[in-house]
C-alpha cells in the first residue's frame, strides 16, 4: 500500500516520528576567527542546510531533554559545547528562561547563550 513515510528519531524524547512532525537542526561553525569554541545549533525548517542534521519535535520539552543529555553534540558529531538558544526560540516562539535546564557542563566553557543584544 505505498511506501511508508520517512521516519526519524527525535533526539529529545527518543521517539520515532514521521519527518513531517519533526524539524531538522544543524550545527553551524562559528564565524572565522571567533574566539569561542561554542558551536551554534540552528533550526533548518527547510531541510536544506548542508552537514549532519538531527531531528526534534517542535516542543520545548524535547529541546530541554536533548540539551540535558547533550544529545545535540552527539547527534551532530560536534565536540564543542553547543548553543541551542536559536532552537529553543524556534520551538517556544519567544525567549524563555531556562527553567529546568541544568547548565552544568564539564567542559571549559561557562558561557551559556547570553547573546540577547538587539
Ligand atoms: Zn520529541
Amino acid at each position: 500500500m505505498g511506501p511508508s513515510p520517512p521516519e526519524r528519531t527525535c533526539i529529545g524524547c527518543r521517539r520515532r516520528a514521521v519527518t513531517a512532525e519533526l524539524f531538522r537542526v544543524v550545527a553551524t561553525p562559528g564565524p572565522a576567527g571567533a574566539t569561542s569554541d561554542v558551536v551554534l545549533v540552528v533550526p533548518d525548517p527547510r531541510r536544506r542546510m548542508p552537514g549532519r542534521g538531527a531531528w526534534l519535535h517542535p516542543d520545548p520539552d524535547c529541546v530541554a531533554q536533548a540539551t540535558r543529555r547533550r544529545a545535540f553534540g552527539r547527534a551532530l558529531r560536534v565536540p564543542a559545547p553547543v548553543d541551542v538558544s536559536a532552537v529553543a526560540e524556534h520551538v517556544s516562539g519567544a525567549p524563555r528562561d531556562d527553567t529546568g535546564v541544568p547548565t552544568e557542563q564539564d567542559t571549559t566553557s561557562g558561557s551559556t547563550a547570553g547573546d540577547d543584544e538587539q
